[in-house]
């Protein structure tokens, strides 16, 4: 194993693709800044606790792919593999719920870790933006998050994607179905695994990828057939001011999702050019999680788009999106006065929001315009003796290739005028 080399399922961000990274982060949360939302940050790490009772003991994502440890002083912790257990854990010891002001409406952005089997969109660590409006039962407010979501997504100028949406009951209906799904399942040929499955998590068997599986699944009880009228209802309602709002959907009975704590509405943004790594984003309706982590009764909902997925959802769809240039002047100074000078000239620059770069090391004037080149400045400043000796900076257009000299007193002020 190379010294330099990242660990297994993770990459690094590296310029200049990583401002790609930066403009899909804020795409994403323009919406939601501009919806009510505000920019919460909860620690990388949880007691394991939180997720055990929160995700589910019965997930993959708890049971097989958690980076938990021991600390040193016995804590007993876990990487995040999901937001919304954090952020409402951190609402509740903030007490944010008590404020008389419902629903709180919170988004992030960060870093969650998954030991699973990386390929092409799926790596051990990844990174997600995020939203959740807590303490709040109305189905206004999930199409609003699903709106934003298609919103963010429309944004940056995708086009192949899906949204699928289901319910998947409450705490009246959901049991109801289960024991039906459960009687169901018991008498399939299945191995046994997905036996245990039945028995732990049996909606999840519905997910099951294999052909001879979803063979036998054939005749399934379906949960639309057990959803109770308050269910059914507030469905409708969602389903009906997504349409109101132009934003299309498809109606998916099988969409699970591999978390525990979603009741009624859930939904999952695919897009059709990742191949088997489709989900760009998920979520739903958590009514039940606050007591599961042993909070007051806060109906809740939200979700989380992958920001990794949804740079690849960009390429696939072949969309350079259009971000502005980091630099816009470049300084090459020759001889050391007009090093002096020409620093003196960047500084200024940069204090006036131009964004500027400068020679640095001791470069000849042909290593110099390289930099500036690579720089994709669209104009360079150059000084030499002479030049400064005359009062004036040669300025360089460097899409035009035109040169003329401009008084040093000046310079900045002209550059400034030139870039607007
Ligand atoms: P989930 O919490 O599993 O619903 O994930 C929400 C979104 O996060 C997914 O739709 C993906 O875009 C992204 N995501 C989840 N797990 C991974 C992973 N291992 N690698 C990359 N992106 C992921």
């Amino acid at each position: 194993m190379s010294t330099f080399q990242a660990p297994k399922g993770t990459y690094d961000l590296i310029p200049p693709k990583s401002a790609v990274t930066l403009a899909v982060r804020e795409a994403i949360a323009a919406p939601l800044k501009n919806s009510g939302y505000g920019y919460i940050e909860t620690p990388g790490f949880e007691n394991v606790e939180l997720f055990s009772r929160g995700v589910g003991e019965s997930t993959d994502i708890v049971s097989k792919e958690m980076y938990a440890f021991e600390t040193k002083g016995g804590d007993k912790l876990a990487l995040r593999p999901e937001g919304t257990a954090s952020v409402l854990r951190a609402a509740l010891e903030a007490n944010l719920h008590k404020a008389g002001n419902l629903p709180v409406k919170l988004w992030y952005s960060g870093s969650y870790y998954r030991y699973e089997r990386p390929q092409k969109g799926r790596y051990r660590h990844f990174s997600q933006v995020g939203a959740e409006a807590i303490g709040a039962e109305d189905p206004a407010l999930d199409a609003e998050l699903i709106i934003l979501a298609h919103q963010a997504y429309r944004s940056l100028g995708l086009r192949d994607f899906r949204i699928l949406l289901n319910s998947l009951g409450d705490k009246e209906c959901r049991p109801v179905y289960r024991d039906a799904l459960q009687s169901f399942l018991r008498a399939l040929e299945l191995d046994e695994d997905t036996r245990r499955r039945i028995e732990i998590n049996p909606l999840r068997v519905l997910d099951d990828k294999r052909a001879e599986v979803q063979k036998q699944l054939v005749g399934a009880p379906m949960l639309r057939d057990y959803l109770c009228d308050a269910c059914k209802a507030y469905h409708e309602e969602v389903r009906e001011l997504l349409t109101a709002a132009g934003v299309g959907y498809e109606d998916d009975e099988k969409l699970v999702r591999g978390l525990d704590y979603y009741t009624r509405t859930t939904f999952e943004f695919v897009h059709d050019g990742l191949g088997s790594q489709s989900a760009v984003g998920g979520g739903g309706r958590y009514d039940g999680l606050s007591e599961m982590i042993g909070g007051p009764a806060l109906p809740s909902v939200g979700w989380a788009l992958g920001v990794d997925r949804t740079i690849l959802a960009l390429e696939a769809e072949g969309i350079e999106l259009e971000l502005p240039s980091t630099t816009s002047v470049f300084a090459v100074p020759l001889g050391e006065e007009a090093r002096r000078v020409l620093f003196g000239l960047v500084t200024e620059l940069r204090r006036a929001g131009v964004a500027a770069d400068f020679s640095y090391g001791a470069k000849g004037l042909k290593g110099a315009m390289k930099s500036a080149n690579r720089s994709g400045a669209r104009y360079t400043v150059v000084a030499g003796e002479r030049d400064l000796a005359e009062g004036v900076v040669q300025l360089k257009d460097m899409q035009s290739g035109e040169q003329s000299p401009v008084p040093l007193a000046d310079a900045a002020n002209t550059i400034r005028e030139r870039l607007a």
